[in-house]
């Protein structure tokens, strides 16, 4: 391919400034945003029963079929009765006219001045709109007496309180948990249409790389981050395609990138996209695509790869395992919720925590230690670095549980300095 041809594409992906390897670094807001600006939820649904919505997206506006709850009922255990028979004064006996359950409601008349015993979910009878509970209530034989302090209308759920019919339940682009389930399932909906799960193909590249299961030769290491990126993808609830290790070796490459952007609306490569690598990574990823390359300020990560290729769209992340593991974290898991259909993803979680650390922090980057956090109090936490930060230290992300998140502006951190952390559990 022409040099100019390769420099137009580059520029499409990657306006100035921003552009290719040596170019000045951005900020991860400012990569997230770009990023942001171009995607869009992946189209087409399913219709799928209410249990396999979770962790899914939904793709319409659900109205409510019926009032929630669909009839005025007991939120106690006692005795239900008209709210205008109470006394103001004194004690009243009301003969007790029957018993209401939840499941099998009273049917005989209520006389104004009479009671029936209520369960906690069972209609109001007719005439009845107040209950007293149980534990204010003296039983005189069949009468209950009630003494004053009463509020009429009071221990009651009224129809359609929770929703009424013809409400908006559920809005679209609802990520579905189970509270969506229940409500779904309160309305007597039992099935939903779902907004179609991204496919997202992934491959590692590299020379060196050997899949699990072989032994290694000279100079070689096990493929870890096809493992991470599957695990990683998996909790997302997306649609993973592993598409293996793929050589140093143009043609391999190729073959990889239109075949994953044949099946796949993401593509996530790992390896090569450092500055120095084998200049064919980075050369086959432009001459296929529209495809940039950004220096992104935060370590470990920095150079990644963003782009299209065909109609899908590429991260090319870099191949250290750590690096790897915290740019799908920061960069390429907003991007999946987005493409997912997620209208309100729910924001990053950061929790302050008095560092017990001394961490080494040059400021101009956003940087994402490894380390543990541990409660000191309600609410309240510590963290301490897992030590050692290489980005090639897989080890470092088994043993922390949290990110500690150092702003581009701040440097060195002292022990008994407040810092931000992103706990492990509020990632997917
Ligand atoms: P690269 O981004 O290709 O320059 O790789 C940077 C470092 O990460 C090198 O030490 C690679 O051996 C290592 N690496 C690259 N890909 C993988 C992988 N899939 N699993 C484990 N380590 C990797
Ligand atoms: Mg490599």
């Amino acid at each position: 391919m022409p040099e100019h041809d390769t420099a137009q594409r580059k520029s499409a992906a990657a306006p100035a400034g921003c552009g290719g390897h040596g170019a000045p670094a951005q900020r991860l807001s400012e990569a997230l945003a770009r990023i942001r600006e171009r995607l869009g939820p992946v189209e087409g649904h399913e219709t799928v029963a209410v249990r396999e919505a979770l962790g899914r997206v939904s793709y319409d506006d659900i109205a409510a079929p019926l009032d929630v709850p669909a009839h005025a009922n007991s939120a106690m255990d006692g005795y239900a009765l008209a709210g205008a028979a109470l006394p103001a004064a004194g004690e009243r006996a009301f003969p007790v006219a029957g018993t209401a359950w939840a499941g099998r409601p009273y049917c005989g008349a209520m006389a104004d001045d009479a009671c029936v015993r209520i369960m906690t979910g069972a209609p109001l009878p007719p005439g009845a709109d107040t209950v007293v509970m149980q534990e204010d209530v003296r039983r005189e034989g069949d009468s209950a007496v009630i003494g004053a302090g009463h509020r009429p209308g009071q221990h009651v759920r009224l129809a359609g309180e929770d929703l009424r019919a013809g409400a908006t339940a559920l809005t679209a682009g609802s990520l579905l948990r189970p509270a969506h389930l229940g409500l779904l399932a309160s309305l007597g909906i039992a099935e939903l249409r779902v907004r179609r799960r991204p496919r997202v193909a992934f491959f590692s590249t590299g020379d060196e790389l050997e899949p699990i299961g072989r032994p290694l030769g000279e100079g070689q290491i096990h493929d870890s981050n096809r493992y991470t990126l599957w695990g990683m993808l998996k909790r997302l609830g997306v649609e993973v395609l592993d598409l293996g290790t793929v050589r140093d070796v143009e043609e391999e490459l190729q073959h990889a990138l239109s075949t994953a952007a044949a099946r796949a609306d993401v593509i996530i490569t790992s390896g090569g996209v450092s500055v120095g690598e084998a200049d064919f990574v980075t050369l086959t990823l432009r001459r296929m695509g529209e495809v940039g390359f950004w220096t992104v300020a935060m370590k470990p990560g920095r150079p990644i790869a963003f782009g299209r290729i065909g109609k899908a769209w590429l991260f090319g992340l870099p191949g250290n395992p750590v690096s790897a593991m915290a740019t799908f974290y920061q960069v390429v898991q907003p991007a999946l919720l987005q493409l997912m259909g997620i209208a309100e993803p729910d924001p990053p979680l950061l929790v302050r925590a008095v560092c017990r650390s001394r961490l080494k922090k040059s400021p101009g980057r956003r940087e994402f230690q490894r380390g543990i956090m541990t409660p000191i109090g309600e609410g309240r936490y510590e963290v301490t670095s897992t030590g050692q930060q290489g980005s090639g230290i897989l080890r470092s992300m088994t043993e922390a549980n949290c990110f500690i998140v150092l702003p581009e502006e701040s440097g060195r951190v002292e022990p008994g300095d407040e810092v931000l952390v992103q706990p492990f559990s509020a990632l997917c």
